[in-house]
């Protein structure tokens, strides 16, 4: 078995350690003996995006936005919307997330469209949403708890062709109005949380190694690893937003 895994425009979107989500599905895929490939894809890469089980897209500052869109509209914006129509698994965070939707508008007036892949849509406020905070999965997603830390002005809102990611406990989520925390389409996940991720919440982690290889075998056995380090690290975040 062996999982390939594209970082799509790692050049221009990869904050507060971003990429550290890579390292820690590519730790978790070795430790169960399952092979990964990882291609880097930066701005002016003509490699196709087709073929890939995960694609992962960090997140990045309305300047960086706004550099990668030339490139996005040369053809990956199409090639995204299939991948993500064919159950590709895709995680994407803050400003990569924000590409998924349909547009963003900065907080100064200036209009990104964007991929719109995803039904939602970002407008930039005054006010940066900022700081560490935390929001909880529907059951069906395994309803486990995630940490992470958030820096944003843009205000999100999710259309009915999307279903939110979690439910804030503690913090801002996709606008700091309604609750809300990412989106969910598909195989697709859209959320706020830089930090990285996916190390301090290895239920996330799984879910989107499961998701990947179900796509691609048809069932998915995982092996439980031992999560203590990582668990400690969560637990010790929910401990600090008062949640624990
Ligand atoms: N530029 C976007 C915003 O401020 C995304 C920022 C980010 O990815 N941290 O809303």
């Amino acid at each position: 078995m062996e999982l390939k895994i594209c970082h799509l425009y790692p050049d221009v979107l990869n904050l507060y350690g971003d990429g550290g989500n890579i390292r820690c599905l590519t730790q978790r895929l070795n430790w169960r003996g399952i092979g990964v490939e990882v291609t880097k894809m930066p701005i002016g890469s003509k490699e196709s995006l087709t073929g890939f089980d995960l694609i992962f897209i960090g997140g990045g500052q309305d300047f960086e936005q706004q550099v990668l869109l030339e490139d996005l509209h040369r053809g990956r914006d199409k090639e995204l919307v299939a991948a993500i129509e064919d159950g590709v698994c895709v995680l994407a965070i803050c400003g990569g997330y924000q590409m998924l939707g349909a547009y963003y508008e900065t907080h100064d007036g200036k209009r990104c469209d964007f991929v719109g892949a995803l039904d939602l849509w970002t407008v930039g406020a005054k006010k940066r949403m900022i700081g560490n905070y935390m929001y909880k999965v529907p059951e069906e997603l395994g309803g486990f708890t995630v940490v992470g830390f958030e820096n944003h002005s843009g205000q999100t809102r999710l259309g009915p062709g999307v279903k939110p990611l979690g439910q804030v406990l503690a913090g801002f989520g996709n606008n700091g109005e309604d609750g809300t925390e990412g989106a969910v389409y598909k195989n697709v996940f859209g959320t706020y949380s830089h930090g990285p991720l996916l190390p301090k919440n290895p239920d996330f982690a799984d879910l989107l190694i499961r998701r990947a290889l179900e796509r691609k075998y048809g069932a998915a056995e995982l092996t439980p690893l031992d999560d203590a380090a990582e668990l400690l690290a969560h637990d010790e975040m929910c401990r600090r937003l008062g949640k624990r």
